[in-house]
């Protein structure tokens, strides 16, 4: 099987390769074979990508915010109708089902084009009446070139969540992809080239951490929105500090579900299922620990287990699979590991817990029940299939359980008590929390973490704020009195 892009880098409109580059293999991980041989961007192209979008940012800001929104709105059109082929390309980047990426990577990509490029002729300033007839006004003006970091869970939908809204406001961008996912991003700037988007106003460079670095701490750059892990983050933003840049980081996280026993459980068990086992648990907002009321634990953990039977682990291009492998080796001997320690540590296997018995890199969905606070699978993200569960016997005691982590980037509940549902949720500390639903992201909500999980959010009307800074003018109607 073969995915070989036409060239590793998008710069300036146009495919451009440098032979020179370090080497990335691009690997389908449902069967490890090599879908592409791609170079990381050597310092040359780093700076030719930086310096096109430089270049281009002038023009793009002067276009009136409906011209820009058109192009993004015509380019969310033909992912849609490109959808098929966009979700082939990340299920083999990937190895997510394209039972999945049909309906869960361009079209989310396609939905963040479509809504900041409706929103890019609204991006407006305020007024302001002052004493003696004075007045001010803001603008909101683009930052400039900004650099996009994505993560290897979902590339195409990383690259248009940090696009469309940097766009939108009039900024150009240099996106470089995880080097686990190099293939969707081109597609998207050719997208958006063949939309009709200026040539240097979306780049793309592939290369690993050191590329990605070495974006960070250009002098043209100023801003950097990062998807990642927190080791990461914190490096990204130390390194973008440094120049006082902006940033976003959407980072990771370890967030909690708690089920009371007066929830409906099969709604519960649906949003445990979505919470842990989707895109087999490369999710950050993944609600991994799942706090079930003491008196409903052996029901809600017997439902789970029979609906763990309608798992369909297989080839992920077959559309009848529902389950899919973890995106590399590396990532499943980490899963693994985690695995074999919650073991060690004394939790209970409930479900699943090997390797499966195929090629590919594909982990059982795996379901541990007495687990502890102090556990290492309850405080350390694992990104893949592992669900623990935690008792818990009164509403003060979980809450207190649930925040008592670095992280807060989501949270759920789930009761049938209304009054109880909005306190849990008051209670939360996390950007995103969720009652009786778990980890939907439509893009007219802010998305985004709290204390170690991020920095900032993305999609909605909050984005604008992240991408644009406000410009004040003072404007004097009178004489200008003076002490002398
Ligand atoms: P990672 O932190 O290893 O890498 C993320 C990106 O950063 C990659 O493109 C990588 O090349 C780049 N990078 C690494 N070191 C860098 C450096 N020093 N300077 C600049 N760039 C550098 O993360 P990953 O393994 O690709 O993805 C999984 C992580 O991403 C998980 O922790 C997950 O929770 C998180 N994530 C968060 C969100 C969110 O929206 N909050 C979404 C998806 C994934």
């Amino acid at each position: 099987m073969r995915a070989q892009p036409k060239a590793s880098h998008f710069i300036d409109g146009a495919y451009i390769e440098d032979d020179a580059g370090a080497p990335i293999t691009c690997i389908y991980p449902a069967t490890g074979e090599t879908l592409a041989e791609l170079h990381e961007a050597t310092p040359a192209l780093v700076d030719k990508a930086l310096a096109a979008a430089k270049r281009a940012g002038p023009e793009w800001a002067a276009l009136s915010g409906t011209e820009r929104g058109r192009i993004l709105r015509r380019a969310a059109d033909m992912m849609r109708d490109e959808n098929r082929a966009l979700s082939e390309i990340e299920t083999l980047d990937t190895g997510k089902p394209l039972q999945e990426t049909l309906v869960a990577d361009a079209t989310s990509g396609a939905d963040a084009l479509e809504y900041f490029g409706g929103l890019a002729a609204t991006i407006a300033g305020e007024t302001f009446r002052l004493p003696g007839g004075d007045w001010a006004y803001t603008t909101r003006d683009p930052l400039g070139v900004c650099v996009g970091i994505g993560a290897w869970n979902y590339p195409t939908q990383i690259a248009c969540w940090k696009a469309a809204p940097a766009l939108a406001c009039g900024n150009t961008m240099v996106f470089k992809p995880s080097e686990t996912t190099p293939l969707s991003a081109l597609r998207v700037a050719e997208i958006l080239k063949e939309a009709g988007l200026p040539d240097g106003v979306f780049n793309v460079l592939q290369g690993r951490g050191g590329v990605g670095a070495s974006l960070v701490t250009d002098p043209r750059v100023a801003k950097v929105s990062l998807t990642g892990s927190v080791p990461t983050g914190q490096k990204v933003y130390a390194a973008a500090a440094e120049g006082l840049r902006h940033v976003t980081m959407e980072l990771g996280g370890k967030s909690p579900m708690i089920v009371f026993a007066d929830a409906d459980l099969d709604r519960a068990v649906s949003g445990a299922i979505l919470g842990n086992f989707y895109s087999s648990g490369q999710v950050c907002s993944n609600g991994t620990r799942v706090f079930v009321e003491r008196t409903c634990r052996d029901a809600f953990v017997d439902r789970l287990r029979e609906r763990l039977k309608g798992v369909v682990m297989g080839d992920p291009l077959d559309e009848a699979t529902n389950y899919g492998p973890m995106v590399s080796e590396a990532q499943m001997n980490i899963v693994l590991g985690y695995i074999e320690k919650g073991v060690a540590e004394g939790a209970t296997l409930a479900h699943g817990g090997r390797r499966a018995n195929r090629d590919g890199f594909f982990v059982e969905p795996t379901v541990f029940t007495g687990v502890t606070d102090d556990m290492t699978i309850a405080k350390e993200e694992i990104f893949g299939p592992v669900l623990s569960v935690l008792d818990f016997d009164s509403e003060d005691e979980v809450i207190r359980r649930a925040n008592d982590t670095p992280f807060g980037l989501a949270a759920g509940v789930f009761t049938d008590d209304i009054r109880r549902a909005h306190r849990v949720a008051a209670a939360f500390r996390a950007g995103t929390c969720y009652i009786n639903h778990y980890n939907a992201a439509p893009v007219e909500m802010p998305f985004g973490g709290s204390k170690m999980s991020g920095v900032g959010r993305e999609n909605s009307l909050a984005a604008i704020e992240h991408y644009t800074e406000r410009k004040t003018v003072y404007v004097g109607m009178g004489d200008v009195e003076a002490p002398f």
